[in-house]
């Protein structure tokens, strides 16, 4: 999938993950901001025919050797587009509710238990300075790590392969949790579905 991006869809109603994430903040979130990165994305790349055969993830992955006059567009664009479409994945309501199988033993290795990812992601994605982003990453050997980046700067960008992760610009929760980010990053753990981070996962390291 390449240019031109298209905002794909929810696959779920704007009410489906309240009372954690309202319909209010998911109808502005996807149709309103979700949107105008792809719009923006899209309109970077207009004019390089070249790049119009690579996914999203591969601009990000090539970042570096983008031409420098659209290399900050595709990165915020690029990476906005990205990050939301693994976020909506990542939260679709009826999966399981805590990881299992491979999942549940690499975190297990990597962290403990799953509440202590919760605890180092939670803390990582709190602190995160500005907007920006809380993620879990599989590295080359399947190896887990908790991350945070600014803006919409995406993990692929630095090698590492995305399969969980948290969007904390204030659009994402100040409706319904105004400066309680904490509280939002909380409630989060709610609604995500275990069963898609799982497969993210399997396809990071097969
Ligand atoms: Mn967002």
């Amino acid at each position: 999938m390449g240019y031109p991006f298209e905002l794909p869809a929810l696959g779920y109603d704007h009410d489906a993950l309240e009372p954690h994430i309202d319909a209010r903040t998911m109808e502005i979130h996807h149709g309103k901001h979700h949107q105008g990165y792809t719009n923006n994305l899209n309109a970077a790349l207009e004019k390089y025919p070249d790049l119009h055969s690579h996914s999203g993830e591969q601009l990000l992955v090539g970042l570096a050797d983008l031409p420098d006059e659209i290399r900050t567009a595709v990165r915020n664009n690029g990476g906005g587009y990205v990050n939301h479409t693994l976020f909506w994945a990542i939260m679709a309501p009826g999966g399981a509710n805590e990881p299992t199988g491979k999942l549940a033993e690499a975190i297990d290795g990597a962290f403990g238990s799953l509440d202590e990812l919760k605890t180092s992601l939670g803390a990582t994605a709190g602190k995160q300075f500005g907007s920006g982003w809380g993620w879990l990453t599989a590295g080359p050997s399947g190896d887990l790590a908790v991350s945070g980046t600014p803006n919409q700067d995406n993990p692929l960008s630095e090698g590492l392969i995305p399969i969980l992760g948290v969007d904390v610009w204030e659009h994402a929760y100040y409706l319904n949790y105004q400066n309680r980010r904490p509280d939002y990053i909380s409630a989060w753990w709610n609604v995500v579905n275990w069963d898609v981070v799982a497969t993210n996962y399997a396809n990071a390291t097969e």
